[in-house]
């Protein structure tokens, strides 16, 4: 209300009071007083004024209404307001509170009644800062409008989360010291802000490169990956096509399958490569899929892409591991760290037997074969632990319970740790190699008839035994066997017999020595035995014990009851031979004298033995020489008919005229010669010697036509195929008659007879050459056998006919020799006749002719002439 009205109003009054004084002083029975006329404009005016007054009277109470509307529109706005409102005094009491701030902050009891206040059930923080902004609000800036942020606090008695905006809303609210509390519940707010930083942080927190695109392919979202992907900030790409920072091809690729989304409404999945990124060929996986509003309506495509280059690396090194697992051809075996199998590959299941099932969750030891040495298992733990590698033979055992050796190499794999995760073993079957190896092994190392080592295997254990014999300064002996008449046998009865009394005889030898002593063949009929730590005594004990259990009845194809028998010669390391190719000579040397001395029998190496085989050596070296220097002479021995007393011819007898030596005897260079096959040289020199001789003696008249010189022969002549030739040649140069030769071949050459000998005799036979059998019965032919060969002559051997006379079983057997060459049409010579007592009994067993001292000694043609052309002459 203005001030003029006020006053005007007060004017109104105090007339309208003069007036109404006026009327009650008039009489009422009287006719009215004449207005004065002050009376009746005062009256006038009052009129006029009671008329204003009560227009704006009238102005008042519609003003008045105005306000009370406008209150009650205020208050029912307060209370309907979506806002929590509270309207506080000075001191922070509330003094009203609508609907809204009930509902957050409970029943208004609890903080409009008596002391309480809304501070109350505000954090004990935030209430010092409501009171200041009280105060700010109503004191110290009144005309500010001032913005209060409490934010994100607990009103403890009812624990919600609150935002509060404290506002001065209108100047009366100042005036009258109140405050218009605004109260602005941010919790979902807040939760929404949460979840948006969130869902960022886990976006931008992603290596993955993440998007969304509108319908219309515009970026929505692209978190840092993507970002940092397309090489650009947020504000560049959102809102913008991917063709603007991607190539085309890809861009269209990705749009192409954004559509399909949108289409379909159906998550899609995107593969590609992408080249020229810093990072080299990239390769990249993208999950598309639809993004709904709350009607479900599609707005956009979502893309999650993974970056698969090295997953896809890894997807092929896998690959590539996992096919060479599976085709590998050697047996794979893999085990957790307490050798538990986890994986076999097909390989092992083809080497092994079993299937891979039956394997799983088993220890490696299961297929363990009784046979590995628990020492190789711990060295094998051992090197695993200390290098993470091991390598070397085991034995395993297969599904069929053989057990067969693998060659394993083992690796431990390790976790990021550093701890064992893995071990993995590769298995190669060493059966093929192994079955190959000892074939081969076998081959090379063993005799494959008997199967006894060979010499080289001997030789490898001898070396292996010398050098422990030095190393430990002990003895061990060498015993060098030969069988006895092994070649007769062989040339006899045939060679599969001579195998199998080969076999017989190994297998004997075998069994009668100790496993660690070695038996080996040499070759032929020789074996040698090798006995560790034994001397003289030692060794000739187990050769005797060896003759005795080879010399056991066998039976031998035809013969039911052989008695083999061998001759063995023994060396001792170091007393006979420090060395092994000198033990062995030596043992040989032994057996060679066992074998001379009559055979069966054991011969323990001496040093004399050394010196005569040295000088043996001497011959060997020297005969060549001796032929070429002419230092052989040709004797003569006279044969005398028995019962005539005639000289009926002479045996041609070689001697060495030696250097320095003197005269030699052919007992002491033939079988040196016969081993070194100079022999044959030396034969033929004594033929053309003697038949030269001859032929000379012939010419001078002296030799006798009915008289035959014997020529002595070794086995190597006859199989010498020129010898025919060289006979003929030899009877032609001189001028000699066939029949006026005899060739004398020792018995034993004889046992020897092959087709070809056969031929050969046939042929010297047929030429009319007289062949003799020379030292008869020293071996062990049959007269049957004999009669068979295109021989005339027999030489009794000189062992008979000296002991003749003295053994009673001597002169039978010569009787008997005597008697059935007869029979089968043989002529016989008795060689060593030295006493007349032999000669007469020779005669009269019926032997025709005699050889030896008492007829006349070996001499030299000279003296032969001498001595025995007068006699014959006359
Ligand atoms: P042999 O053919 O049986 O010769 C007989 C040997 O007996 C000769 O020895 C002879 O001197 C010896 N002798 C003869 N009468 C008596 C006697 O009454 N008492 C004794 N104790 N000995 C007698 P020699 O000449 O030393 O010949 C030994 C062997 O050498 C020969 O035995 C013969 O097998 C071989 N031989 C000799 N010359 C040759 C040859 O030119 N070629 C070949 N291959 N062998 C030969
Ligand atoms: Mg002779
Ligand atoms: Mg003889």
């Amino acid at each position: 209300m203005s001030e003029s009205q006020q006053q005007r109003l007060e004017r109104l009054q105090r007339l309208k009071l003069q007036a109404q004084q006026l009327i009650a002083n008039q009489d009422p029975a009287q006719e009215p007083v004449p207005l004065s006329p002050e009376i009746a404009r005062l009256l006038e005016d009052l009129r006029i004024y009671q008329v204003e007054l009560e227009l704006q009277n009238e102005e008042l109470r519609r003003a008045q209404q105005e306000a009370e509307t406008a209150r009650a529109r205020y208050q029912c706005l307060f209370e309907q307001m979506p806002l929590p409102a509270l309207v506080l005094d000075a001191a922070g009491q509330v003094e009203h509170c609508n609907a809204g701030a009930t509902d957050l902050l409970g029943p208004r009891a609890a903080y409009t009644h008596g002391d309480n206040r809304l501070s109350d059930r505000l954090a004990r923080a935030d209430r010092g800062r409501l009171h200041s902004a009280l105060r700010n609000l109503t004191v110290e800036q009144p005309q500010v409008l001032e913005r209060l942020q409490l934010a994100d606090r607990q009103v403890e008695s009812q624990a919600r989360t609150m935002d509060g905006h404290l506002i001065q809303l209108d100047r009366d609210f100042h005036i009258d010291r109140k405050a218009l509390l605004l109260l602005v519940d941010r919790e979902a707010e807040i939760a929404r802000e949460r979840a948006q930083r969130f869902f960022s942080s886990i976006l931008d927190g992603s290596d993955n490169p993440i998007c969304a695109t509108g319908t219309g392919g515009e970026f929505l979202v692209a978190n840092r990956a993507m970002l940092r992907f397309l090489g650009r900030s947020t504000e560049e790409v959102l809102g913008q096509q991917r063709e603007r920072f991607v190539p085309l091809r890809d861009a269209a690729l990705h749009s192409e399958a954004d559509l399909r989304v949108l289409e379909t409404g159906e998550p899609v999945m995107l593969e590609e490569r992408i080249s020229g990124s810093p990072e080299g060929e990239l390769e990249l996986v993208t999950h598309k899929f639809p993004l709904r509003n709350a009607e479900g309506r599609i707005y956009g495509v979502g893309g999650i892409s993974t970056d698969v280059t090295e997953l896809k690396h890894q997807q092929g090194q896998a690959r590539l591991s996992e096919s060479v697992f599976l085709m590998a051809s050697e047996a794979i075996i893999v085990t957790d760290p307490e050798t538990r199998i986890v994986r076999v590959n097909p390989a092992f299941t083809a080497q092994s037997g079993f299937s891979e099932e039956s394997v799983l969750g088993h220890l490696a030891s299961f297929l363990k074969s009784g046979w590995q040495d628990e020492v190789a298992y711990q060295a094998m733990w051992e090197a695993l632990e200390r290098d993470g590698r091991w390598a070397g033979e085991l034995r395993n055992r297969a599904a069929d319970g053989r057990d067969y050796a693998v060659w394993s190499s083992i690796s431990a794999i390790y976790d990021d740790r550093g701890r064992v995760a893995r071990y993995m073993s590769i298995q190669t079957d060493l059966s093929a190699l192994q079955a190959a190896q000892s074939q081969v092994q076998r081959l090379a190392l063993f005799d494959s008839l008997t199967g006894l080592p060979n010499r080289a295997l001997f030789e490898d254990r001898i070396r292996h035994l010398l050098a422990h014999a030095e190393r430990h300064g002990e003895a061990f002996a060498v015993i060098f066997t030969d069988l006895d008449h092994f070649k007769e046998i062989n040339d006899t009865l045939g060679h599969a017999v001579g195998d199998e009394l080969l076999r017989q005889a190994a297998a004997r030898l075998r069994s009668s020595v100790r496993g660690e002593d070695t038996v080996a063949r040499m070759g032929g009929d020789e074996f040698v035995v090798l006995l560790p730590t034994a001397d003289h005594a030692a060794a000739l004990l187990v050769a005797e014990k060896m003759l005795q259990t080879l010399s056991q009845a066998l039976v031998l194809d035809a013969v039911p009851e052989y008695l083999p028998t061998a001759s063995a010669g023994i060396a001792v390391y170091p007393a006979d031979g420090s060395d092994i190719e000198q033990l062995l000579r030596h043992a040989d040397i032994a057996m060679y004298r066992a074998k001379q001395a009559g055979r069966n029998r054991v011969v323990v190496f001496d040093a004399q033995m050394a010196a005569e085989n040295a000088r043996i050596f001497a011959i060997q070296t020297d005969l060549a020489s001796a032929l070429l220097h002419g230092e052989f002479r040709v004797h003569f021995q006279p044969k005398f008919n028995l019962s005539t007393g005639r000289m009926v011819g002479a045996e041609a007898l070689v001697r060495w005229q030696r250097p320095g030596l003197g005269l030699v005897s052919p007992a002491d260079f033939i079988p040196v010669a016969e081993k070194s096959g100079l022999v044959v040289e030396i034969d033929r020199w004594v033929l053309n010697e003697s038949l030269r001789q001859v032929g000379l003696w012939q010419r001078q008249g002296i030799w006798h036509a009915g008289w035959r010189v014997a020529v002595n022969q070794s086995a190597r002549d006859l199989r010498d195929p020129s010898m025919l030739r060289e006979v003929e040649a030899a009877l032609q140069l001189n001028g000699v008659v066939a029949g006026a030769l005899e060739l004398e071949i020792t018995e034993s050459a004889l046992l020897e007879h092959t087709d070809e000998v056969v031929r050969r005799l046939a042929e010297l036979s047929a030429l009319g050459v007289t062949l003799a059998i020379d030292d008869f019965g020293t071996n062990y032919s049959s007269l049957s056998y004999l009669s068979k060969l295109p021989v005339q002559v027999i030489k009794i051997d000189m062992s008979f006919v000296r002991n003749m006379l003295l053994n009673p079983s001597d002169r039978v057997l010569v009787e008997t020799i005597i008697t059935m060459a007869h029979n089968l049409g043989h002529q016989l010579v008795a060689e060593g006749v030295e006493d007349p007592a032999q000669r007469d009994q020779l005669l009269a067993l019926g032997c025709e002719v005699g050889q030896g001292g008492l007829f006349g000694w070996a001499v030299n043609a000279e003296e032969f002439a001498r001595q025995h052309f007068q006699q014959a002459a006359a």
